[in-house]
């Protein structure tokens, strides 16, 4: 028998966010809609002209690198890929060879099965610093440059050949772009081709026994522009080849670009032998001493808590189930409003263990739900929300003490978030405190029973809505303050006795 093992490794470009170019003054915009505007003599290969490398693109590529675990390097090195192509003003692209500013890494991937974290580490084999290329506009037959992008400072990721399946290459792509938005470094949308990922494929064929390392020939596939296409374009690759080899033929290596319509990869060349940059140093860039010119303490002062750590703190701290941390994992300021919630709530009241578990959990409700749809309804930001965190604890303790009923909660909630009023004052002031008297419940409910001569036969003849309907009645006419609990109780004692 024979097994099938299919290996993956990406190459990842990264527009990075700097004010300027990497090697002129020319502003870095990748939104800049006119043609040919954030151009200089530099960045269009006009003779004679030298290249400046700039400090803040070479920082933000040393910050991904420390975060993703790689070896910095002491002495990096500018190097020369020559090639021709006409997004290519000097005929060659100001890369690195041997020298990149990081290399030997790894990113820990996550995924989350039965509930539990699970993580894997996928090795990075180095991220090096390069230019982008200008943009090529295909229109009515002719085709133009735009040299804006041109010179727009890119790192380079590279991994590894050590991914074995879609997902994983998937989730890989997935946490770089988050640890991208943590850093800061770049807003890496993959739609904008701010972020592009190569993906190498192979597939291995051992025999039953045969634990050989040895890998099949890789394929590249280009063209890959959100996760998704990441993910369907290798389950594609890997059954094609996988085909191939049960057939007995042999995948030659080439480069297939992906048709997001027909979902399918399709050979876009054939690598030719050897494929020969004939990189050389830049003459025109002096080695750059890293370990000088950037101090490590202050590259490690610029790196906030990155995303595994927050998920590991979370799952400790607040005894949030994994999927809710990864909620929170993935909006930075809906995490540090919780937080803040969560301390002025500890502040309300001091509790410990099951009990502070349970409070936490009904904040949590309340912001992932409730919250959230006030946000989205109002298209309003964690940054312009008017309910402080100290607001929205008081409410929650309000509700945890059971103060105040759920539908009283909700409602308290969508007028503090749009007045910003402090909760304690609109619950005192509007009189919404829980009403477990059952006097008070009782005359209520006597009134809808009178009212509602069907339901009450209804539930005499055992129908369990009928009740429910009842109850809505009086918690309806009791403005959502009466206890339903109590209420139910109350209807059910007197409808039977
Ligand atoms: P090349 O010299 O052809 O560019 P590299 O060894 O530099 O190849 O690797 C380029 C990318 O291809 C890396 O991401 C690497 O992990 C991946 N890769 C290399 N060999 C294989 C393979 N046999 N199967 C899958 N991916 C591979
Ligand atoms: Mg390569
Ligand atoms: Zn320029």
């Amino acid at each position: 028998m024979t097994k099938y093992t299919p290996t993956i490794g990406l190459e990842i470009h990264i527009e990075l966010k700097t004010k300027h170019k990497m090697f002129c003054e020319c502003l870095n915009d990748p939104e800049e809609k006119r043609p040919n505007l954030n151009i200089c003599p530099i960045c269009l290969a006009h003779p004679g002209v030298l290249p400046k490398p700039n400090k803040e693109a070479m920082e933000k590529v040393l910050q991904l690198g420390l975060a993703l675990n790689c070896h910095l390097s002491d002495i990096a090195k500018f190097d020369r890929k020559n090639y021709f192509y006409p997004d290519l003003p000097k005929g060659y692209q100001i890369s690195q060879y041997d020298k990149p500013f990081c290399q030997n890494g790894y990113l820990e991937i996550s995924d989350i099965k039965e509930g539990v974290y699970q993580f894997k580490k996928i090795p990075i084999r180095r991220i090096h610093l390069e230019e982008d290329t200008a943009r090529l506009i295909h229109e009515g037959g002719s085709s133009f440059v735009d040299f804006n992008r041109a010179g727009i400072p890119l790192a380079e990721l590279v991994t590894e050949p050590e991914i074995h399946s879609a997902k994983e290459a998937r989730r890989f792509c997935e946490e770089l772009h988050l640890i991208i938005k943590y850093l800061d470094i770049g807003d890496a949308d993959m739609e904008k081709g701010e972020m592009r990922c190569e993906v190498n494929i192979s597939i291995a064929a051992n025999e039953l026994g045969d634990s050989s390392k040895v890998l099949g020939t890789k394929v590249e596939i280009k063209n890959l522009n959100s996760f998704r296409a990441v993910e369907e374009a290798i389950k594609y690759e890997i059954e094609r080849q996988t085909e191939m080899l049960e057939k007995g033929e042999k995948v030659i290596q080439e480069t297939r670009g992906w048709d997001e319509k027909e979902k399918k990869t399709t050979s876009q060349r054939i690598k030719e032998e050897a494929h020969d940059y004939r990189y050389f140093p830049e003459p025109d860039l002096k080695p750059i001493k890293t370990a000088e010119v950037f101090p490590l303490d202050d590259l490690q002062r610029a790196i906030p808590e990155l995303p595994n750590d927050k998920r590991l703190r979370f799952l400790k701290e607040y005894g949030l189930k994994a999927q809710e941390v990864e909620e929170l994992v993935y909006e930075p300021p809906m995490a540090d409003y919780f937080e803040k919630v969560i301390m002025e709530l500890d502040g309300l009241k001091s509790t410990e263990g099951k009990e502070r578990e349970e409070r936490i959990k009904l904040a949590y409700n309340y912001l992932s739900t409730d919250l959230k749809a006030l946000m989205i309804q109002n298209a309003c930001g964690v940054e312009s929300l008017k309910i402080t965190p100290h607001s929205f604890a008081t409410l929650i303790d309000f509700l945890d003490k059971k103060m105040i009923s759920s539908a009283v909660g909700k409602a308290v909630l969508a007028e503090v978030f749009e007045s910003g009023a402090n909760p304690e004052v609109v619950i005192k002031e509007k009189n919404l405190l829980q009403v477990f008297d059952t006097a008070e419940i009782d005359e209520i409910a006597k009134l809808v029973i009178n009212q509602n001569p069907q339901a009450v036969a209804d539930f005499k003849k055992g129908k369990v809505n009928a009740l429910q309907f009842l109850a809505g009645q009086v918690m309806k006419e009791s403005k959502g303050r009466f206890n339903p609990q109590l209420v139910q109780e109350r209807i059910k004692n007197l409808l039977t006795n």
